[in-house]
């Protein structure tokens, strides 16, 4: 459920009419409601809670704006980061350094070392290689870095290739069958506190199945361990979790992941750490747009508008789907292709999508663009970076100011011997 809703024949977010925010910020701008975040976190946690002590760390990449990790940090989150500039504002928005897992094949030397000198709770280690670095790096302190080994199940995770992770030619982790002897060998290191195990398959899961398959290797893989000596104390089950993207679609709830881990993983004995992302952030967020122009086409309209594949990816990325709505619906439907003014045939949001009729002027939203939606924002065509304004009830704030493509043009030098 979210807070995004007809009122008087209006989108509002939350208590808020969407028009009202376009005036103000323009558009495109992505609109979070803070009431939805809150919601999923809590209805997430409470999927958990027939588990001991279970620790959830938001994987910040879904949505990395201070204000979405602020309001995530309130209802006890702490945070999943990927390098050292979400380990950054994973500590501005307030999360508490031992909250934050870090995780990453391509961890830099400076990043680890950000790492432990921020005392971070748990680093998952995804090679034997990164191990050893970052033992050392830990010696040279005279500190203890805590760690889990992250796995690579082999397990498909059936969803986009381009998010799927746990296959063995995927980057991702180490081979399961290498993981006793490498973590058997880590855990002699000095500097090293080797306590756990991390797997994450993949994104968009519409299907609990290969979770559970994955899960049942890592229950495996925790007994062989412990036979040979070695201490599990951690295991972190990654994220994962897919949202309905359409309307009406299926996805397994919360409750249902949350029976399944707790049946999976009965006898472990380990704290249990979760690193959602799009579960929390996709439905509270909405990119909203404006209708540039309606372009007769051969069979169909385009509905051009001011929205593109640099402000939101993912349909160019990976063929994504993304509900597409009148602000001020007037019953009249139509179909259309919906396309963004970007020069790339890529820059599609939908073909032949049945939706509500549009004149240039109107606004519109993408529905579930909260998560992997601004944070993968590029100023492609110079169109500069998009806005983002939070949602509480009847007050918004700008969380993200638009950076206008001058902004980034002044970064920008022509050299002394170019002039002629
Ligand atoms: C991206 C990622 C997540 C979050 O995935 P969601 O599908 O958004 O829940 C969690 N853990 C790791 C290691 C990731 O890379």
């Amino acid at each position: 459920m979210d807070h995004f809703q007809l009122r008087d024949g209006i989108l509002h977010a939350e208590d808020v009419p969407l028009p009202a925010i376009a005036d103000e910020v323009g558009t495109p701008v992505y609109v979070y409601s803070r009431a939805t975040l809150a919601r999923h976190a809590r209805v997430f946690r409470d999927a958990l809670s027939g588990l001991k002590d279970p620790h959830i760390a938001f994987a910040v990449k879904a949505n990395p704006n201070l204000a979405v990790l602020r309001v995530l940090a309130n209802e006890g989150y702490g945070a999943d980061v990927v390098s050292g500039g979400e380990l950054t504002r994973a500590l501005a928005a307030g999360m508490k350094p031992e909250d934050i897992v870090f995780s990453g094949v391509g961890k830099t030397h400076a990043e680890l070392q950000q790492g432990l000198e921020q005392e971070i709770g748990q680093f998952n280690i995804e090679s034997e290689e990164e191990g050893y670095e970052l033992a050392a790096i830990a010696r040279r302190f005279g500190k203890q870095a805590a760690c889990a080994l992250r796995v690579n199940p082999d397990v498909d995770a059936r969803t986009h290739e381009k998010i799927s992770t746990g296959k063995r030619e995927n980057k991702f982790g180490v081979p399961l069958d290498r993981a006793t002897e490498i973590y058997t060998a880590l855990a002699k290191e000095d500097g090293l506190d080797m306590r756990g195990i991390a797997v994450h398959i993949g994104s968009q899961l519409a299907d609990l199945e290969p979770l559970e398959t994955a899960f049942t290797k890592v229950g495996t893989l925790i007994g062989e361990l412990r036979n040979v000596g070695c201490s599990v104390t951690h295991a972190d089950l990654g994220g994962g979790l897919g949202v309905p993207y359409k309307a009406g679609e299926e996805l397994p709830a919360p409750a249902e992941y949350g029976a399944m881990v707790a049946r999976v993983t009965k006898g472990w004995d380990v704290r249990l750490v979760f690193e959602p992302g799009r579960v929390i952030a996709g439905n509270a967020g909405v990119l909203l747009t404006r209708v540039v122009r309606v372009k007769r086409g051969i069979e169909r309209p385009f509905v051009v508008v001011d929205a593109a594949m640099n402000d939101l990816a993912r349909p160019a990325m990976y063929g994504a789907w993304h509900d597409f709505e009148a602000v001020q619906p007037t019953g009249e439907r139509t179909i259309a292709h919906i396309v963004g003014p970007i020069c790339e045939t890529g820059d599609t949001f939908a073909m032949d999508r049945e939706c509500d009729a549009l004149v240039p002027g109107d606004l519109a939203i993408f529905r579930t663009a909260g998560a992997y939606g601004a944070t993968m924002a590029s100023s492609y065509n110079s169109r500069g970076f998009v806005a983002e304004v939070l949602v509480d009830g009847d007050r918004h704030a700008v969380v993200a100011d638009r950076i206008p493509a001058d902004a980034i043009m002044d970064a920008e030098r022509v050299p002394d011997w170019l002039e002629g």
